[in-house]
């Protein structure tokens, strides 16, 4: 290559922000260009905090990348050319690149019927309007529908809220972390239903799988998250949920000039198994990413990514919440924080992670 290497990043979330940072840092001879359609970096995190009515803070994207000498454009990535190595944008103008960071993160799924038309959503920021006083169905007892109950249960004491999913809140952690969430949500006044697949969502409430219906004026949807299918359309190596495919440097296994970061991303971790969607492996994977263009810039192999989890934060409300420590592989260990230091520590860990992309 000659000349200034044109890397451009797509997403400015977690994964697309700390890629992009540390390539401004470290990389010598290279134009830097971050896309994305929104203008402001909104913590995704905090979103259930938000719905329950809480102002959260928001950072200029413009004035965030500027400041470091990458270049912000201000678009919605409407198609990929990965032959040309074009991006399309707002589906008329294009930019080049030499080497593409894919990072367009998740949304929420709404695959099942009746969920597009009446529920709401917390997974991006353009899908979070504060929720009316009254009876709310949560749908999905995942992290994101645990700390979205809580939220508002604590928020809105008189807005009875009913938490639904097939299985009980956090099954997935260790019993000690089970029962204290059971234990905060029921202290909360929030009705669990852990029999409940949700099979339609109705203008007033939810069908589930045993055609039994449970009203609610209001049902928000937690319940699975989808990520951008440019990458397939553009005929990447993707699978089944369209995250692209990536070797163990976190490029394309289809297209070398393609690196992929965060929730977009089908990244082999610990006991190749596929990292979880989670702030907690977007930043990293996004870093890592950097480190492997800049490495290959310098004509030098970059060491494969070595990941391993440490805790999974869920808030329980401003007051509580509970820190699962995790074996390398994301298994539960013993240990567990809960209450008013869990809430501390996940508090801690979120305005690190804001730190590390340089909102102050
Ligand atoms: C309510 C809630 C709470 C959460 N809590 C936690 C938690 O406690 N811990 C944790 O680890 N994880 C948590 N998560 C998950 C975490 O937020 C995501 O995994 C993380 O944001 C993924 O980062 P990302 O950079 O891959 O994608 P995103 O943060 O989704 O960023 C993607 C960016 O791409 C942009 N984009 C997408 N498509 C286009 C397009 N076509 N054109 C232009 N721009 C586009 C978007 O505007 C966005 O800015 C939570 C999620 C939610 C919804």
């Amino acid at each position: 290559m000659t000349g200034q290497q044109r890397i451009v990043v797509l997403g400015a979330g977690y994964a697309g922000l700390s890629a992009a940072r540390r390539l401004a840092r470290t990389s010598r001879d290279a134009t830097i260009t971050v896309v994305d359609s929104r203008t402001e970096f909104v913590e995704r995190v905090r979103l259930h905090q938000q719905a329950a009515g809480q102002s959260i803070r928001r950072w200029e994207l413009r004035e965030l990348l500027e400041r470091k000498g990458i270049e912000f454009v201000r678009a919605h990535v409407s198609d990929l050319d990965p032959a040309a190595k074009r991006v399309r944008l707002d589906g008329e103008r294009s930019i080049a690149y030499d080497t593409l960071v894919y990072a367009l993160g998740s949304a929420a799924d709404r695959g099942v019927p009746g969920v597009a038309e009446y529920a709401r959503s917390v997974a991006t920021p353009g899908d979070v309007h504060a929720l009316p006083a009254g009876p709310v169905v949560v749908v999905g007892a995942g992290s994101t529908g645990i700390e979205l109950a809580a939220e508002l249960a604590e928020s809105q004491p008189d807005s009875h809220v009913t938490l639904l999913g097939a299985q009980e809140p956090g099954a997935w952690l260790s019993a000690r972390a089970v029962a204290h969430i059971d234990a905060s949500l029921t202290r909360l006044g929030v009705t669990i239903r852990s029999d409940a697949k949700v099979v339609e969502v109705l203008p007033a409430g939810v069908r589930l799988a045993d055609d039994t219906v449970v009203p609610a004026d209001t049902v928000v949807w937690t319940a699975g998250f989808t990520v951008p299918d440019l990458a397939r359309r553009a005929g990447l190596d993707v699978d089944a949920h369209g995250r692209i495919r990536t070797d163990a440097t976190l490029r394309s296994v289809s297209h070398p000039d393609i690196y992929a970061a965060g929730d977009a991303a089908l990244v082999a971790g610990p006991g190749e198994r596929p990292l979880r969607m989670a702030c907690a492996t977007a930043l990293p994977t996004g870093g890592y990413v950097a480190r492997a263009i800049v490495a290959r810039a310098r004509a030098t192999e970059p060491e494969p990514l070595r990941f391993r989890y440490h805790l999974q934060c869920i808030s329980l409300g401003r007051r509580d919440a509970v820190i699962q420590f995790l074996e390398a592989d994301d298994t539960p260990a013993e240990r567990v924080i809960r209450g008013r230091a869990g809430a501390l520590v996940k508090e801690m860990i979120v305005r690190g992670a804001g730190m590390a992309l340089g909102l102050r």
